[in-house]
């Protein structure tokens, strides 16, 4: 068993109990799906899943090596080349696929929401009420896209040349995903690089490779060709790497931290692979007098605690007016302190769940420490939970107070429930203070006056901007960043074009 990964997990009292299939899958052998099946890898060498709420041991899953990453790789170039996922398949039908794969999402949120509870600690109702319906909605978003996938025409020469061009799929695509949303982020790169026409073949995080599983299962109900959507299971370093130095990968989609990302582009260059990257962020979140303060006050502990901390998005530089810092402040921590939490699969409904390791608790831990030694005040938090929690990587949700621009908890992405409040008092300082980051993935400004709202909205660098809310995205609307936050836009029409390759034909008739 993994350092640091205790007994196996059973059933535990006061937890939803497992629906038939959930139980099912984890009993079920270490296995990668490649070419339509569940298969064993060639070593047989396996990785432990734990449930970061108990620490127990949760799953085996297999460790896929360069030689297992190639036979997926192979199976995926095959579909591709075959013609059966585009050629040979009316774009009405394969927008059918896709359509039929939301409504079997949708039909196992059950099964979804307690894979991801248990593998990532998210509490279920959140997974099952929130990522899995929008998970759907990005399969039948692109669902609509297949049949849409129109080029233009040139008016270059009228007389002599007909030119037009097409939007092609790029071939083989591999995708890299994260733990915080396993669902959800596999969702947001497999629906568009499918739609578009690719095979692909995807590589969970870790920690979170159940769900992964069971949507491969799911796309073979729905009519997918076998090779179409391919799933590689183990760490980055092994697995992730291989698929990233694969000659027969053309394009890496990639969700995660700015580090693996510089690997992942520095490794590409060999080929030139086409890379995406959505990568971390340190959000500024500012909150002028005139806000309606008790909306701001939620939307600004949300921004901060949401999935506890563990979101590539959190705000968590939050700046406020001086003339409501003290009352803000106070509101805020009286919020933070009424916060509950439990185990992903408790029955009893609760807000947050924990860390996802507790090498993450540790690294968090640290972050609050080195803060506090720099001068920073922990108003509120800072503690991991003890009491029926112990046994987890709880943490309590944690406002830092007395900090300066240039403390690492400032500048540094936390990922954890870790808000550092800083007063303001003007305008363009404050703009200033916002875009002082390597970050530029989102901010939010909190205003009744529309002008202040413009400027922060025009002079923020941010690939999206909350007003008077936060946190929201949609299968229709552009998502990424800017600077070190990522390369391209997942989401909208957007991610079409990150998954296709236009091609432009010259006709001569004369
Ligand atoms: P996080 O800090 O959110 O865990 P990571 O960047 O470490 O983010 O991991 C995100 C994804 O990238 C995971 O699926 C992980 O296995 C994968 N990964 C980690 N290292 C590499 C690597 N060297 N090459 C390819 N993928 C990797």
């Amino acid at each position: 068993m993994s350092a640091g990964i205790t007994g196996r997990q059973g059933p535990i009292a006061g937890h939803i109990p497992f629906h038939p299939e959930v139980e099912r899958l984890l009993a079920s052998p270490p296995t990668v799906f490649i070419d339509g099946q569940r298969v064993q890898t060639r070593t047989g060498s396996t990785a432990d899943v734990a449930d970061p709420s108990s620490g127990q041991l949760l799953w085996v899953a297999a460790e896929a090596d360069a030689d297992d990453v190639d036979v997926a790789v192979r199976a995926a170039r095959v579909a591709f080349q075959s013609g059966a996922w585009t050629v040979h398949m009316k774009p009405a039908d394969r927008q059918r696929c896709l359509w039929r794969l939301a409504e079997l999402i949708e039909r196992d949120a059950e099964i979804f929401g307690q894979l991801d509870a248990l593998d990532c600690g998210r509490p279920y109702a959140t997974v099952a009420g929130g990522d899995v319906p929008a998970s759907a909605e990005h399969f039948a978003y692109y669902a609509g896209w297949v049949t849409k996938l129109t080029g233009r025409t040139y008016p270059v020469d009228p007389e002599g040349m007909h030119v037009y061009s097409v939007r092609e799929p790029i071939g083989v695509v591999g995708l890299i995903t994260p733990w915080n949303y396993p669902l959800l982020m596999a969702s947001w790169k497999l629906a568009p690089a499918l739609a578009a026409g690719n095979c692909v073949v995807l590589k969970p995080a870790e920690q979170t490779p159940l769900s992964a599983l069971h949507l491969a299962d799911l796309a073979m109900e729905a009519g997918f060709p076998p090779g179409v959507f391919n799933v590689v299971t183990g760490n980055g370093s092994l697995t992730g790497a291989a698929l990233v130095a694969h000659r027969g990968v053309d394009k890496i989609g990639f969700t995660g931290s700015v580090e693996v990302a510089q690997s992942i582009v520095a490794a590409s260059a060999i080929d030139l692979k086409r890379v995406s990257l959505e990568l971390g962020g340190k959000s500024p979140n500012i909150v002028f007098p005139d806000a309606d303060l008790e909306r701001a006050v939620e939307g600004a502990l949300w921004a901060t605690v949401g999935n506890s901390g563990q979101s590539c998005t959190a705000g968590t530089r939050l700046y406020v007016h001086s003339r409501i810092y003290d009352d803000f402040v106070s509101s805020l921590i009286a919020k933070a302190s009424a916060l509950t939490h439990g185990a992903g699969m408790a029955s009893v409904d609760h807000d947050l769940g924990p860390l996802i390791t507790s090498t993450q608790l540790d690294r968090v831990l640290g972050w609050i420490d080195s803060a506090a030694s720099s001068g920073a005040t922990i108003a509120q938090g800072g503690h991991q939970l003890g009491g029926p929690l112990a046994d987890g990587y709880f943490i309590e949700p944690t406002v830092l107070t007395d900090v300066t621009d240039d403390l690492e908890v400032v500048r540094e992405e936390i990922f954890g429930p870790v808000v550092a409040v800083m007063p303001f008092t003007d305008v363009d300082e404050v703009i200033a203070r916002a875009n002082d980051s390597r970050f530029g993935l989102a901010a939010g400004v909190w205003s009744t006056n529309l002008a202040t709202v413009h400027e922060v909205a025009s002079k923020v660098q941010a690939g999206t901007i909350w007003v008077n809310t936060w946190g929201l995205t949609a299968a229709a609307v552009p998502f990424g960043g800017m600077k070190q936050s990522g390369h391209g836009r997942e989401m909208g029409e957007d991610a079409i074009d990150l998954y296709s390759e236009t091609k432009s034909v010259w006709m001569g008739w004369t």
